[in-house]
């Protein structure tokens, strides 16, 4: 079994690391957080010192971090300056090509393998060890991470050589998170016009308007009051800016990623940077000026 050294221990980092434990493997873990860290002693998980400690100990070093700054300053330094040839770096953050691509050649240069594998679906699948990757690597690669990707989730997605996951995560979650927007919008105006989330649900899963935010996400987050983050409006903002950047690069005109990541703006600068991204919800209703409807 390949020894693991994970990297970032959030919202999604612990349940990842978690499952990864729970199925035998040789892991250490480290977060700027020490009690992130904690919590995976708990399951027999060695804490690192420092990623220099990490890397040194590892097989395979995982990262799931914010984004592009804090991936690339831990992979291009302590992590690629202390592991071994013939190692795996797998970056499962969500982060744009650019970065992926960076990554992927510090990697090869140093003899190390590199596998992009971001990540799908909502944090509460990953504490179940049921989410979805889209990956970018080699077979060879691949097919090495794959009971790694098995322990933490039920779907793998090869979509291509290195570079190829990342993508594949841009091109979902502009749907995904616009869609936050959309309904946002939708039941504003239903509220506004006098209409129940008991009145206006059921029409909406009945037609094409039904999405998988409204149908999974909503119901289990804002719409039953409960806003604490399993993906933060901050990183939804994050990801659109990461689209729009890296859409803007391909020559790829995206106009509704461009108004969609100004309301998430609007919604960071009433404060609620820190709120689930299903809290779009509030701050629509906020402009609009009527009480966010709630399911009863
Ligand atoms: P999070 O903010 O909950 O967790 C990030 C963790 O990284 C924190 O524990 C933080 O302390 C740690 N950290 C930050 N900088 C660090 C550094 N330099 N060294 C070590 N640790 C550091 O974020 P999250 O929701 O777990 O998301 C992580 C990544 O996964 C992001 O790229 C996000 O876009 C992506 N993602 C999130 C979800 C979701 O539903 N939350 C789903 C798919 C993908």
């Amino acid at each position: 079994m390949d020894r693991v050294g994970f990297i970032g221990l959030g919202n999604m980092g612990r349940p990842m690391a978690s499952n990864i434990r729970r199925k035998q493997f040789p892991l250490a873990a480290f977060d700027l957080n020490p009690a992130a860290v904690a919590a995976l002693e708990a399951l027999g998980a060695e804490a690192a010192p420092d990623v220099a400690t990490l890397a040194r100990g590892a097989d395979v070093v995982v990262t799931m971090l914010p984004g592009p700054r804090e991936v690339s300053a831990t992979v291009l330094g302590p992590v690629l300056g202390n592991i071994r040839p013939g190692s795996v770096v797998m970056d499962m953050s969500t982060v744009d090509p650019e970065t992926t691509d960076a990554l992927a050649a510090a990697c090869a240069a140093k003899g190390v393998g590199f596998v992009d594998a971001p990540v799908g679906r909502l944090a509460a699948h990953a504490e179940r060890g049921e989410s979805l990757f889209m990956v970018g690597g080699s077979a060879a690669d691949v097919a090495r991470m794959r009971p790694l990707l098995e322990a933490m989730g039920t779907t793998v997605h090869h979509c291509g050589g290195p570079g190829a996951g990342t993508r594949a995560k841009l091109v979902n979650n502009h749907l995904a998170i616009l869609l936050c927007q959309l309904n946002a919008e939708a039941l504003s105006l239903a509220t506004a016009f006098g209409l129940s989330l008991e009145a206006i649900l059921p029409v909406l899963h009945g037609t094409t308007a039904t999405n998988g935010q409204l149908a999974v996400n909503w119901p289990n987050k804002v719409l039953k009051g409960d806003t604490q983050p399993g993906f933060a409006i901050d990183l939804a903002h994050k990801d659109l800016s990461l689209i729009l950047g890296a859409a803007n690069a391909a020559r790829v005109p995206l106009p509704m990623a461009a108004a969609g990541r100004e309301a998430f703006s609007l919604a960071r600068a009433r404060g609620m940077g820190g709120r689930d991204f299903s809290a779009m919800l509030d701050a629509q209703c906020a402009a609009a000026g009527v009480e966010p409807p709630r399911l009863t």
